[in-house]
Parts: structure tokens; C-alpha cells; sequence
């Protein structure tokens, strides 16, 4: 570990192999994505997917680490996954469509034909990606209130109606449709997961501008026509399907926060050490040096959780975590926030500045206690374990 650091390797039950895989990541993110270069792969920071860089970690057999061998991933585990995403978010890898396009990855893992696993994990293996659509205007925390709709007709499934936030839905090239096949009394039955490819006639994918730039979209399903094959699953099984998977996503949201974390802490420290005010750094003021302490004890727990609760996924990954999972992406995104703010205010008129990443990472860090269920979600869920 480099002197004055946070060893983020620490020995948190990471095998040789695992060290080895992220001094390989941050070598990577250390040598391909410099300031410049990023800001050139990002088209000024507006687009944090560059699809050139994607294919470039599927060719190093890093983009289908949790897709099996015959599929033509790497075979990995959801911990290699979990070390992943930690890095590349520290190493600011425009890779953006990943986290999403991963937890569609788990869902054809657990539910998906022969043809479908064939097919989709094939080209996510390649470099490409897949986007999840429950979100819809009237139906956000309280998903199962969702009205999409399909009906059957002529060996089909016919789509109608209109879904929100629909990440790098612009970059997928399909996206798993959760929608209502059966209208019954109870909001969680009746509910199906369906493949629609992005181009498919009657779809139509618009913006939504956020402080995050070109990230996320609206779509309008309009009599859009996919047949049967096109279902994940069971008709009918698409609530447990999705609680089946919300383990994972929560798992993928925190370590995506956690790398995020450790970047803004890590540029905050290095600028601390060479910022001089007073005739010293402005490190050596306790008033700074005792942040740096607190962020560093909250990075270390942090890490401890997400890669415990990645550790019990690969231990049995039919296992249902909602206490541990909630905790991780409550903890890990509510860091990444008070992480990039503490850098902000560490870095003074300079961490308000464009000039450097900071007000980046702290745009970049407020999504993350909002999206995949918000913290105020996530305490519920946590409270309801405890008998509350
Ligand atoms: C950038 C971005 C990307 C996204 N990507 C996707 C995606 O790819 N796919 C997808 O399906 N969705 C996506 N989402 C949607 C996201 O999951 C929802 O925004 C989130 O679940 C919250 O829903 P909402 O925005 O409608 O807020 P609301 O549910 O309307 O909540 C408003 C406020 O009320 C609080 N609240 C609501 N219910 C309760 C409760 N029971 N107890 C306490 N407080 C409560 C919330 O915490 C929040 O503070 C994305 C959102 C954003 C902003």
C-alpha cells in the first residue's frame, strides 16, 4: 500500500487471483483514462457510456466476468463483479450502461431460455448492453402500481403504455419490459418481464435531461409487437422474479457508490496534502484531518458490508438478503454523497469549480440515493426485518 493511502485491496477476503484482478483494473483506468482522454471519450463529460471502451473490456474478458463460459463470458463470480464495478467507478471508466445492463445479466442468468442466454448474454459478453424499464409516471418506490400493459394476439405479445427513467435504454440493444399480462385484485400478480429490442417498431426512447447528462429516458410503448419467445420467465412471475433479483441490483448499486466514494475521497486527500494556506496544507488543520479520519473509518466499514453481502450471494445465490443488500446500497450511496460534499467543501472555490472533477462526482453521487430505490425505501425495508 502507497504511504498516506487507504489500501483498497486490504485483505477483505480477496483471493491472490481477485488482488491481482483489480491492480490489472486500476492499471487499466491509471494508463487509458486520463483527464483528457475522458473527457474525449465522454464528448465533454455529457455521455458516460463510450461504447469504443466497452468493447475494449470485453475483449479483455472483463464485461461478461458474471456470464458462464458456453455464453462466452468469464465464468466469474458476483464478488469478481462487485470489485469490478468499485474499480472502474474509482477509475471513472465511461462504462455507465454496465450497472444496468448487469442486473439484466442476473436476470437471464436466473430466468432466461437457452436461445435468450444464447443470444443476450452473447452480446453483452461482446461489449453490449441491456436496459430495465419498471419505472413509470405514477409508479416509482410503489413499483407494483405499474400499468404497462401487454396482451397476447397471434402468437405475440402486443405492449402499450409509457415507462420513466429508463437507463441507457438510447444504448441497449434490448429492454426488459416490466409490464401487466393479467389485470387481477392484487397489484403483485399478473405482472411478466418482456424482451423488447430497442429498435422494435412502436417504441419511442426520449431524453430526460438530468444533472447527469445523457443518461436515462422515457418510453412510449405504442401497439409494440414481440413474439412469445420474447417473455423471461413465467407469464405471470414477474414480481417474484424481480424481488429474486433485487439482492443483486442493490449489491451492484453499492459498489458503483463505493468507487465513487473512494475517487471523491482519494482527490480530496491528494489536493489536501498540496493545497497550502497559512504557510501549511490545509490537511494539517484538524478541522480537515479529522474529516479524512471519519471518511476513511466509514470507507473501510462500507467496503466490509458490500463485499460480505457479495460474498453471501456467491455462497448461495437463491438466498434472499433484503436486510444485508438494503443495508449495503444505504450505506455505500449515503457515503458516496457525504464523500464528494466533504470534498467539495475540502477543496474550497476549486471543488466548485468545472475545472475539476469534484461538483462531477458530487452530480454523479446524488442519483445514487434516489435510483434503485431510494434510502428512505431501503431504511423501510430494513426496519421491516427488524420486526418494525
Ligand atoms: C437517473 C435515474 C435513473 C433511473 N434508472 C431507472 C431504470 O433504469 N429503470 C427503472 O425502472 N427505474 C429507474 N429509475 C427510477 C428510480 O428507481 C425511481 O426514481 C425511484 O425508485 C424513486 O421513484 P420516484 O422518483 O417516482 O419517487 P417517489 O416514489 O415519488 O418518491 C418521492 C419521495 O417520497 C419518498 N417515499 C416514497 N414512498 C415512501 C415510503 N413508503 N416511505 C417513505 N418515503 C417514501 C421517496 O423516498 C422520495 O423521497 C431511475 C431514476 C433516476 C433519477
Amino acid at each position: 500500500m502507497a504511504a498516506g493511502a487507504l489500501d483498497t485491496r486490504a485483505d477483505t477476503g480477496l483471493s491472490e487471483e481477485q488482488r491481482d484482478f483489480v491492480d490489472a483494473l486500476r492499471d487499466y483506468c491509471d494508463r487509458e483514462l486520463g483527464p483528457d482522454r475522458l473527457r474525449e471519450l465522454t464528448d465533454g463529460f455529457g455521455d458516460l457510456h463510450n461504447e469504443d471502451t466497452a468493447r475494449q473490456m470485453a475483449e479483455l474478458g472483463w464485461y461478461g466476468i458474471t456470464i458462464p463460459e458456453e455464453y462466452g463470458g468469464s465464468g466469474g463470480t458476483f464478488s469478481d463483479a462487485v470489485l469490478f464495478l468499485e474499480e472502474t467507478a474509482r477509475g471513472q471508466a465511461p462504462i455507465g450502461a454496465y450497472g444496468v445492463t448487469l442486473i439484466v445479466v442476473g436476470a437471464l442468468n436466473r430466468f432466461g431460455t437457452e436461445d435468450q442466454k444464447r443470444d443476450l448474454l452473447g452480446r453483452v459478453a461482446a461489449g453490449g448492453g441491456l436496459a430495465i424499464a419498471m419505472s413509470e409516471p405514477e409508479a416509482g418506490s410503489d413499483v407494483a402500481a405499474l400499468k404497462c400493459a401487454a396482451r397476447r394476439e397471434n402468437g405475440s405479445y402486443v405492449l402499450e403504455g409509457t415507462k420513466m427513467w429508463c437507463s441507457y435504454a438510447h444504448k441497449a440493444s434490448h429492454v426488459l419490459i416490466v409490464c401487466r399480462t393479467e389485470r387481477t385484485d392484487s397489484p403483485h400478480e399478473g405482472l411478466s418481464m418482456i424482451f423488447v429490442p430497442r429498435d422494435a417498431e412502436g417504441l419511442t426512447i426520449t431524453p430526460i435531461d438530468t444533472l447527469g447528462g445523457r443518461e436515462t429516458n422515457e418510453l412510449h410503448l405504442d401497439g409494440v409487437a414481440v413474439p412469445e419467445e420474447a417473455l423471461l420467465g413465467h407469464e405471470g412471475g414477474g414480481w417474484t422474479q424481480l424481488m429474486a433479483g433485487l439482492n443483486n441490483e442493490r449489491v451492484i448499486l453499492a459498489a458503483l457508490a463505493l468507487g465513487l466514494a473512494q475517487r471523491a475521497f482519494d482527490d480530496a486527500l491528494a489536493y489536501a496534502k498540496e493545497r497550502r494556506q497559512f504557510g501549511r496544507p490545509v490537511g494539517s488543520f484538524q478541522a480537515i484531518s479529522h474529516r479524512f479520519a471519519d471518511l476513511a473509518t466509514d470507507l473501510a466499514q462500507v467496503r466490509l458490508l458490500v463485499r460480505w453481502v457479495a460474498r453471501l450471494t456467491d455462497e448461495d445465490p437463491d438466498r434472499m438478503l433484503p436486510q444485508e443488500a438494503s443495508m449495503a446500497k444505504l450505506a455505500s450511496t449515503e457515503l458516496a454523497k457525504r464523500c464528494a460534499l466533504e470534498g467539495m467543501q475540502i477543496m474550497g472555490g476549486y471543488g466548485y469549480a468545472t475545472e475539476y472533477p469534484m461538483e462531477r462526482y458530487l452530480r454523479g453521487a446524488l442519483v445514487q440515493t434516489i435510483f434503485g430505490g431510494t434510502s428512505e425505501i431501503q431504511r423501510n425495508i430494513i426496519a421491516k426485518t427488524l420486526g418494525l
